[in-house]
C-alpha cells in the first residue's frame, strides 16, 4: 500500500518512527497529482521543487531533534491564501498572475510548524460559488464521479483529500465553503469560530463572515491540523486572543450526557430524503454512545440565506473594490483614460458570479437602499445569532444535515443562482453567528458521500472535534475511497 492511503496522525508515525522519509513521502505525493489530476483539475499550481527543498529540510531537521508538531507532513493550500514568490491566484483571472510579497499568517504558521506544501488548490472565484464552477481556471470534478461537482468554493481542497493527493488542505468558509465541500467528497471539513484563525493574508471576500480552516480525512486530522493554524495575529484586527487548547489531547473523552439539539427545520421539505436518512443514522450512533437529543428551535434561521446575500455581497463589493486595474492583478491594454482603465479591466479580470455580487452589493449599500437591505440584514443577522445564543443555553452541539442532498452534476445549477445558493442553506447560520462548525462523513447516497453537520458554541471547538472523533471510533463511512483512487 501507497503512503498516500494513510491519515496525517498515521503519517506522522510514521516518519517518527522512521518507517520513511518527507522526501520519499513528498515524491510518492507530487507523482500521484501529476498523474491523475488531468482527471480532477484540483490544483491551479504544484510546487513540486519547493515542497522538496522543504522536505529535505525537515528531514534535516527531524533527524537534528528540532521538528515542529506537522514537520514533513505534506498540505495543499487553497489558492486564496498569499504565499510569498509563489503565485496566488483566487480563481481568478484578475490575479492569474499575482505573486503576493508575504505570506499569510496561515501560510507562515503551516510553515514554522514544519508542513511541506505541494502546491495550491483550484477554487470558485474569489470564494463565491458552491460547485467550483466559477474558477477562471475551470471546473474540478469530484473524485467519486467526474461529471459531478465537488462542491464550492473549496473544491480543489476537497477534492485533492478525497483523492489522496494529500491527507489534509486548508481551506475557507464564507458561508460553508469548508463544509459543503467536504460533505459532497466525504472528507472532514473543520470551520473554527470566526477570529480564532488569523485572516491576514487570506484574500478577503465578506470580512465578517470569512475564516480559514481544514479538510483533512479523520477528525484527529483537523485537529493537529488546527492546532498549528489558529492563534492570536496583531496583524488581524478581528483575531481573538484566546489561548489555543491542545484540540488532540481532548479527543479521547466520550460523548455520554453529551446535548445534542436538533434543528426542527433542518428536516422539512428542502432536505433529499435519503441523505435526511442517512444523517438521522449518524445521530441515532451517538445517542447508542450514551448522547441525548433535544429539538431546538432557531425561529428566524429561515432567513439566513437571503441575510447572507445582502451581508456577504455587500462586504464583497468594498473588498474588491481595491481590483482596479492599478495596484493588483489584471490590467486592460489600450485605456484611453483612468475610469476606462478602471471599467476594462475589472470588466476583462472578473468572471459572472463576481460581476452579480458586487452589483447586488453596490445596489444594497446605496443611498435609498441602505436601510431597506442592508440594516435589515444586519438587524435580522443579531437575531439568528441571538437564536443560536438561548440554544446553546439547552444544548452542547447542534446536529444535522450539511447539505439538502449529495453532489450533483456539473452544469445542472450554474445558470440558476437561488437554486445554487440554497446548497448552503444548512451551512450559513454559523457564518451569521461566527460559530465554529464541521462536516463528518456519515454514508453514501446512490454512492455519493454525504455530511452530518456539526455546530458548536463559540471557541468550543474541542467538543466539536471531539464529536466527530468519537463517531470516526464507531463507523468507518471517512474510510471509504472513491474507487478510481484507491
Ligand atoms: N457558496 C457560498 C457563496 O457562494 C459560500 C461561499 C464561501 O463560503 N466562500 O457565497
Amino acid at each position: 500500500m501507497g503512503k498516500y492511503t494513510q491519515t496525517l496522525t498515521e503519517l506522522k508515525a510514521g516518519l517518527e518512527q522512521a518507517d520513511f522519509t518527507s522526501v520519499e513521502l513528498t515524491e510518492e505525493l507530487l507523482a500521484r497529482i501529476s498523474a491523475h489530476d488531468k482527471k480532477l483539475n484540483a490544483m491551479i499550481t504544484v510546487t513540486a521543487d519547493e515542497a522538496l527543498a522543504a522536505a529535505a529540510q525537515a528531514d534535516i531537521d527531524r533527524s537534528g531533534g528540532k521538528g515542529g508538531a506537522m514537520c514533513g507532513l505534506p498540505i495543499i493550500h487553497k489558492d486564496i491564501f498569499c504565499t510569498r514568490d509563489i503565485r496566488t491566484t483566487c480563481g481568478s483571472r484578475m490575479l492569474e498572475n499575482f505573486i503576493s510579497p508575504y505570506d499569510a499568517t496561515v501560510v507562515e504558521n503551516l510553515a514554522k510548524a514544519g508542513a511541506v506544501v505541494l502546491g495550491k488548490s483550484n477554487m470558485d472565484e474569489f470564494a463565491m460559488g458552491s460547485s467550483n464552477e466559477t474558477s477562471f481556471f475551470g471546473p474540478v470534478h469530484n473524485p467519486w464521479d467526474l461529471d459531478c461537482s465537488p462542491g464550492g468554493s473549496s473544491g480543489g481542497s476537497s477534492a485533492a483529500v478525497a483523492a489522496r493527493f494529500a491527507p489534509a488542505a486548508t481551506a475557507t468558509d464564507t458561508g460553508g465553503s469548508i463544509r459543503q465541500p467536504a460533505a459532497l467528497t466525504g472528507t472532514i471539513g473543520f470551520k473554527p469560530t470566526y477570529g480564532r484563525v488569523s485572516r491576514y493574508g487570506m484574500i478577503a471576500f465578506a470580512s465578517s463572515l470569512d475564516q480559514a480552516g481544514v479538510i483533512t480525512r479523520s477528525a484527529e486530522d483537523a485537529a493537529l491540523m488546527l492546532g498549528a493554524m489558529a492563534g492570536f495575529d496583531e496583524r488581524d484586527s478581528t483575531s481573538i486572543d484566546e489561548p489555543v487548547p491542545d484540540y488532540v489531547a481532548g479527543l479521547g473523552q466520550s460523548v455520554e450526557g453529551l446535548r445534542l439539539g436538533i434543528v426542527r427545520q433542518h428536516f422539512d421539505e428542502g432536505l433529499d430524503a435519503e441523505t435526511g436518512a442517512r444523517v438521522k443514522n449518524a445521530i441515532a450512533t451517538l445517542e447508542s454512545m450514551g448522547a441525548s437529543t433535544v429539538e431546538v428551535d432557531l425561529p428566524n434561521i429561515d432567513m439566513s440565506v437571503p441575510t447572507y446575500y445582502v451581508v456577504a455581497p455587500a462586504e464583497c463589493s468594498s473588498n474588491l473594490s481595491r481590483f482596479d486595474g492599478v495596484r493588483f492583478g489584471h490590467r486592460a491594454e489600450n485605456a484611453e483614460d483612468l475610469l476606462d482603465l478602471y471599467c476594462r479591466s475589472r470588466g476583462e479580470g472578473f468572471g459572472d458570479e463576481v460581476k452579480r455580487r458586487i452589483m447586488t452589493g453596490a445596489y444594497v449599500l446605496s443611498a435609498g437602499y441602505y436601510d431597506a437591505y442592508y440594516l435589515k440584514a444586519q438587524q435580522v443577522r443579531q437575531l439568528i445569532a441571538d437564536d443560536f445564543r438561548k440554544a446553546f443555553a439547552d444544548v452542547d452541539v447542534i446536529v444535522g444535515p450539511t447539505t439538502p442532498s449529495a453532489a450533483f452534476k456539473l452544469g445542472d445549477k450554474v445558470d440558476d443562482p437561488i437554486t445554487m445558493y440554497l446548497n448552503d442553506i444548512y451551512t450559513i447560520g454559523a457564518n451569521l453567528a461566527g460559530l465554529p462548525a464541521m462536516s463528518v462523513p456519515c454514508g453514501l447516497v446512490g454512492g455519493l458521500p454525504v455530511g452530518l453537520h456539526l455546530v458548536g458554541g463559540h471557541f468550543d471547538e474541542g467538543t466539536l472535534l471531539r464529536v466527530a472523533h468519537q463517531y470516526q471510533l464507531k463507523t468507518d463511512f471517512h474510510q471509504a475511497c472513491p474507487e478510481d483512487f484507491k
